[in-house]
């Protein structure tokens, strides 16, 4: 029976029963983890021969290049054009960078913040005031780059096309709006793949700020675990179609292909962004890592070669996010509140629960020793209003220990609902 037809009695005998079967958990002292969208160890051995790709000297010398030794700012001209197949750009739209794509991303904009991009009319720090559009439910890590640069976060909701386009549209009016961060493909925590209309509308923005800038986050564009590689539009043409050629900066890395925080990340923008970007950057650097670069694009090789990795990863990924559907599905469903997404690529799915007990679920699945990412953790500055959305990151735990860790967290989640409805929380 749903919770919302039981009469107090019933609702009662409901949350002795879930709590009879948590003390069983709590005796049992779990210690597992859905926090963080990391592999499996098992998913990192498959791809582990990258670190044999570079054994003597003759293949550390590329086209003529020699990726030992200083030089290429903008990256090994092979792994440029490695980035523009995979994004479906030009070489010359490309940056190569290093080991996180997040670092690029912070780099954007803290010299928009501190130098102003090639639009600005003067820096983003000598503003009265910069606002920055954050999608909601999203990644903590963007949100915490805008807020660390001193932008103040504006929620816009997502919808299952992507962002709430009507609404973007009306904000960007606003000159104090400079940008907005978007996960395309697979968001995070969603799993949400935007339409062909919201990305039509994003590239068609008509923006109050000269220096609006689209965070067009691609961190999961080949990421399919379910079904077949879906493609993705080029955002870059598009924007410049739209007549908005400087406006998207699109990011990318192999965190999630071979080695996360030891893999290798590109930005790619108008060929005019892109000059304009090294230039900032050479004030900071020589160049990136080219051996690592190499090894990857040794590695690699193209972007078929790329998809046929990704199926060995989506191998492992598959049977794991079928458990947390079946759990979901199997235990809440017919409790008749919440409602989750079920993606079919990226790292994470994201529950609803019932408004005003996510954090209180949490806190039981922390004690019962089942670590997930914080509640709060999906909105700007971490506070969820209605205090109802979880991110489950189900990749990492081997799938037995998923089985349990998802019994725990539906009884945790369950207990909340009922703890709520009468009337305790
Ligand atoms: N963007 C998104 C949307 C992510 O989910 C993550 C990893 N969780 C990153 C970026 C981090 O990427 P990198 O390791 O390249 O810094």
């Amino acid at each position: 029976m749903t919770y919302d037809r039981m009469n107090q009695a019933e609702l009662e005998a409901a949350l002795a029963a879930e709590r009879e079967r948590y003390d069983a958990f709590l005796r049992a002292k779990l210690s597992l983890n859905m926090a963080r969208g990391k592999p499996s160890r098992k998913q990192l051995d498959q791809v582990s021969d990258i670190l044999t790709a570079l054994t003597d000297c003759d293949l550390c010398v590329d086209e003529g290049i020699d990726s030992r030794n200083y030089g290429e700012l903008f990256g090994l001209p092979s792994a440029r054009r490695y980035w523009a197949e995979i994004l479906g750009c030009r070489e010359n739209q490309t940056f190569v960078g290093g080991s996180s794509s997040l670092t690029m991303m912070y780099e954007v904009l803290n010299f928009a913040w501190n130098h102003g991009l090639k639009n600005s009319v003067r820096p983003w720090r000598q503003e009265e005031k910069v606002k920055f559009l954050c999608p909601t439910p999203g990644y903590d890590r963007h949100f915490r780059v805008t807020q660390f640069l001193g932008a103040e976060l504006i929620p816009v909701p997502m919808t299952a096309c992507g962002p709430d386009m009507d609404r973007v549209e009306e904000l960007v009016k606003d000159p104090a709006v400079k940008g907005i961060w978007c996960v395309p493909k697979y968001s995070n925590p969603q799993g949400i793949t935007y339409s062909a209309e919201t990305v039509e509308r994003m590239a068609a923005l008509r923006c109050a700020a000269p220096d609006f800038v689209i965070m067009w986050d691609n961190a999961y564009c080949i990421h399919e675990f379910k079904g077949g590689y879906v493609e993705f539009p080029d955002i870059i043409s598009l924007c410049a179609e739209k007549g908005n050629p400087d406006m998207v900066y699109e990011f990318a890395s192999t965190s999630k292909v071979t080695f996360p925080g030891a893999g290798f990340s590109v930005v790619a923008s108008s060929e005019e962004n892109i000059r304009h970007l090294g230039k900032l950057m050479g004030n900071m650097m020589i160049c990136f890592d080219k051996v690592n670069q190499l090894r990857h694009v040794k590695y690699l090789k193209n972007k078929e070669h790329t998809l046929e990795i990704m199926k060995r990863h989506a191998a492992f990924l598959e049977p794991k996010f079928r458990v947390v559907a079946e759990a979901l599905n199997r235990e809440i469903a017919p409790c008749g509140f919440g409602s989750w997404t079920d993606p079919v690529g990226g790292y994470f799915v994201c529950m609803d629960t019932m408004p005003g007990t996510a954090k209180r679920a949490l806190q039981l699945c922390g004690e019962a020793g089942v670590t997930m990412t914080p509640a709060g953790a999906t909105h700007p500055y971490g506070i969820d209003p209605e205090d109802k959305t979880i991110r489950i990151a189900p990749s990492f735990p081997p799938v037995e220990e998923l089985e349990t860790a998802m019994q725990v967290f539906c009884c945790c989640v369950k207990i909340a609902a009922l703890e709520k409805r009468t009337g305790r929380i």
